[in-house]
């Protein structure tokens, strides 16, 4: 999977995918990441719930917000785990 961020022209971080992103999934891996590390992937609308479930199915604490995020600030679910 491709995770390249761009600012200059954000695209959805699906692999093949070149549409304009328009959500920002947010999570972290608890085993790597401490509790107040963000990591984001861009999503269009489309694989916005495909992104979002592929973390989910890991267990990873995840959350989808409107627009561009740098995931700062953002609230992680973390009731999966
Ligand atoms: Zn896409």
């Amino acid at each position: 999977m491709i995770l390249a961020f761009s600012p200059d022209s954000p695209q959805c971080s699906r692999a093949d995918c070149r549409a304009d992103a328009t959500r920002s999934v947010v999570w972290r891996n608890p085993k790597i990441h401490s509790a107040d590390r963000r990591k984001v992937w861009l999503a269009c609308d489309e694989h916005v719930e495909y992104l979002r479930s592929f973390l989910a199915s890991r267990a990873f604490p995840v959350t989808v917000v409107d627009g561009v995020s740098d995931g700062s600030g953002v609230a992680l679910d973390e009731g999966a785990r």
